[in-house]
């Protein structure tokens, strides 16, 4: 079993003092309320950004996406903590973060010159706090549900995980590939329904769209094909600047079963990689994508393409856990953690762009992962784009430091809406 260093002893040791001071802080605040599930209004035809983050919506007057029955809500600013596994509890591991309705807080402590310890606590505004006792169905109704609109209807809908390795990127992600398969089919039915005015049941079952889909991981800068494994694939920019991931393989998706068998086998491949290379897995980001073509718009000739991104995000590491590592480890850090900077700085400079008149450069070039983003968030701009983050924590009182870190590095994605544009 693996031993504790004296500070996290030390912290480990003041268990009651860090709970009775957590407990008193927590005891004038509201539980958070998480909603089962989100409807919101069909959106305007103008650039839309709710309460903050990175959604920058917006639709052409004829976009499918305005009639949809599920329509787009803001993209949350959202946290996922899990909760402690057997093996932390048993370690006498305990949980320093605390949700309320509104901000979560991360719980550490710092000890005064006497040795008397004092709770120092950070706490971070959001939209939805999903706690240990969240379940899959709840994440998902917030995020990952709120984007099949939008790429139905012909935008790029994004969701991305983020935080340290083990912090349950991978859980949550998978659940979101799940529940999404389930989903998509049926949306893409109700749709067809709603703007027939027809019963359901006389809708085929791929409601006049092809579904196409790909799974490909990202480690360093080789990408390597996770549907025709081990197939490495180059990633190529045109003349135009468009970018292609050569030779990726795409399947053709017949079904809701269809769909998970292959969004299952690319996670499979990743999960035996783990074991059989060194936990690749959590240094490289593994990015589904869903293409969606609306094969009316196509029969005029009309081609209306749309994209549903699920990325898996590289664990973020700090510095100090990566120079335990070999000096090759602690390279692929750096450019971890740069991909991620970068990724950052494109979603921020996007959302900035559509809403200022001004140029706004949104530095795609500076890694490999936002190359390929490049097309998820360089379309005309009357396409739909929204983007979420879910950033994940790992609870454990010991890990206060770098869930403060992963939630630096998301909050601010946060976009203020200049009031301007809001009343437009
Ligand atoms: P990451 O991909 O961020 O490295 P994982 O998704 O592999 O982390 O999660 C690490 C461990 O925690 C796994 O054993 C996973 O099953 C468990 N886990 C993660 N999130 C949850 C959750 N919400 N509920 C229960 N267990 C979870
Ligand atoms: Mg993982």
């Amino acid at each position: 079993m693996l031993k504790f260093s004296v500070a996290d002893e030390k912290l480990l040791s003041n268990r009651s003092f860090i709970e009775a001071e957590v407990a008193k802080l927590n005891a004038n605040k509201t539980p958070a309320t998480v909603p089962q599930s989100v409807t919101a209004n069909a959106p305007q035809d103008t650039a839309e950004t709710d309460r903050d983050v990175v959604v920058c919506v917006r639709y052409a007057s004829t976009s499918f996406a305005a009639n949809l029955l599920l329509t787009a809500d803001a993209s949350p600013f959202t946290l996922r903590a899990r909760p402690l596994l057997q093996h932390e509890l048993d370690r006498g591991l305990f949980s320093a973060v605390s949700t309320s309705e509104s901000s979560v807080s991360l719980h550490s402590l710092e000890f005064k010159l006497n040795g008397t310890p004092k709770l120092t606590t950070k706490a971070f505004p959001l939209d939805y706090a999903f706690g240990p006792e969240s379940t899959n169905e709840q994440v998902y109704n917030c995020t990952a549900r709120t984007l099949i609109p939008i790429a139905l209807g012909g935008g790029v809908g994004s969701l991305f995980a983020s935080g340290q390795t083990g912090s349950g990127k991978t859980h949550t992600m998978t659940a979101m590939e799940h529940l999404i398969a389930r989903d998509l089919f049926q949306v893409a039915r109700e749709y067809r329904a709603k703007q027939d005015s027809v019963d359901i049941s006389t809708v085929s079952e791929s409601a006049d769209f092809e579904f196409h889909a790909s799974f490909f991981e990202l480690l360093g800068n080789k990408a390597t094909d996770l549907l025709n494994y081990p197939n490495e694939l180059t990633i190529l920019e045109d003349v135009q600047g468009q970018v292609q991931v050569k030779d990726l393989a795409e399947q053709k998706i017949t079904s809701p079963s269809h769909l998970l068998a292959v969004l299952t086998e690319g996670a499979t491949r990743r999960k035996t990689q783990e074991t059989m290379k060194n936990s690749t897995s959590s240094r490289s980001h593994a990015i589904c994508r869903i293409r969606i073509r609306n094969m009316r718009f196509s029969a005029d000739g009309d081609d209306s393409e749309g994209l549903l991104y699920l990325l898996d995000l590289a664990g973020s590491e700090d510095s100090a856990d990566s120079r335990a590592h070999s000096k090759e480890r602690h390279a692929e850090s750096i450019l971890i953690n740069k991909s991620l900077a970068t990724l950052k700085e494109c979603i921020r400079n996007r959302a900035l762009a559509v809403l200022s008149t001004k140029h706004v450069h949104i530095p795609y070039r500076n890694s490999k992962l936002t190359v390929l983003l490049k097309s998820a968030f360089e379309l005309s701009s009357n396409v739909a784009c929204k983007t979420v983050v879910v950033a994940t924590l790992n609870p454990s009182v010991l890990d206060t430091a770098h869930s403060v870190n992963t939630l630096r590095y998301v909050s601010p994605l946060k976009v203020e809406v200049p009031a301007a544009t809001e009343a437009n």
